[in-house]
């Protein structure tokens, strides 16, 4: 823990006073240094809900003491041609949260408010944190895999990302298989709505019309394209993933689609968290207070966490 000056704002900018900061699978690939860092040190952390402490002289969206949440997408340039066809996730000189500038795993965090999201009033600080990221890549996952077009979906590990994931293709009327080892997250997969839980190599009786793949692991990836039926999608969820064994062509043969996602866009923060409002989702959180960051990360690390791990860096409410 270190005292860091008060981040300068930028016309456009908001200084937030951040409550809670989610813990992401993606903030442990930073710590430790999985992924290619753009700057060190770096302040980990983008599932921010907080409120505006001061504005930039342009702002106009928000208004000091309004409740926001910052994602993962911090900014985009909206001139390449990425950002003008609605794929401002793939920019190339796109920031993210807790990664290219400092985050929410802190008291104060600096956002353009044209990136930051208004929170629905039904969801407490803490049980929106984890649809800021966890809910936005679950839900841009689902419209991969078909959204609500399809009857039965894979979903393989069983985190903060699954659990909403999961809720989302309920309310569409999907049937959902889980695959992962922890019987406590069978568990609760089960009680959240899951027609059948069990582990990865056991039939869930019968082909799934698209799976999504939560956990960093590559062997997965021929293991769920084996439970996957003729023109079924397996998306892959994670910013990071260990090696992908050879496989035979049979196992993607009869148009299976293999496709990742990658970060995510505006618009599918604000249809997530609509849609989360409607629902309602029920997020399955554990806060935690600031100073025990590090430990939180081993236990994500570890695969100890219920659900999704919420840091509580301010006066939550
Ligand atoms: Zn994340
Ligand atoms: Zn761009």
């Amino acid at each position: 823990m270190v005292d860091l000056p008060l981040p300068a704002l930028g016309a456009h900018d908001l200084l937030i006073r951040v409550r809670v900061c989610g813990v992401c699978h993606t903030d442990l690939h930073i710590v430790e240094g999985e992924i290619p860092l753009p700057k060190l040190p770096v302040v980990p952390g983008h599932q921010i809900v907080g409120t505006v402490e001061a504005t930039g002289l342009q702002v106009q969206r928000f208004h000091t003491g309004d409740r926001v949440g910052v994602p993962w997408l911090n900014w985009a340039c909206g001139t390449c041609a990425y950002c003008r066809r609605g794929q401002e996730n793939l920019c190339a000189a796109a920031r993210f949260t807790g990664y290219h500038v400092d985050g929410g795993y802190a008291e104060f965090q600096v956002t353009d408010e044209r990136f930051a999201v208004p929170i629905p009033a039904g969801f407490g600080d803490t049980a929106a944190a984890p649809l800021l990221c966890a809910g936005v890549i679950g839900y841009r996952a689902l419209r991969f895999a078909g959204g609500s077009a399809i009857d039965r979906l894979g979903l393989y590990g069983f985190g903060a990302s699954a659990h909403i994931a999961l809720q989302v293709a309920r309310h569409w009327d999907v049937e959902v298989a889980v695959f992962t080892r922890n019987p406590e997250h069978r568990q609760l997969a089960a009680a959240l709505g899951a027609q059948w839980t069990g582990t990865v190599g056991e039939d869930p009786g019968g082909p799934l019309d698209s799976a999504i793949i939560f956990a960093p692991a590559g062997e997965l990836v021929p293991a769920a394209l084996r439970a996957l039926g003729k023109g079924g999608t397996l998306v892959l969820a994670g910013i990071h993933m260990s090696p992908i064994p050879q496989f035979d062509y049979e196992l993607i043969w009869g148009e299976r689609v293999l496709r990742s996602v990658a970060n995510a866009t505006r618009p599918d923060a604000e249809q997530v968290l609509t849609l989360a409002a409607a629902i309602p989702i029920q997020t399955e959180v554990e806060t935690f207070p600031l100073d025990a960051a590090n430990d939180i990360l081993l236990k994500l690390k570890h695969s100890t966490i219920r659900a999704a791990a919420v840091l509580t860096c301010g006066p939550a409410a």
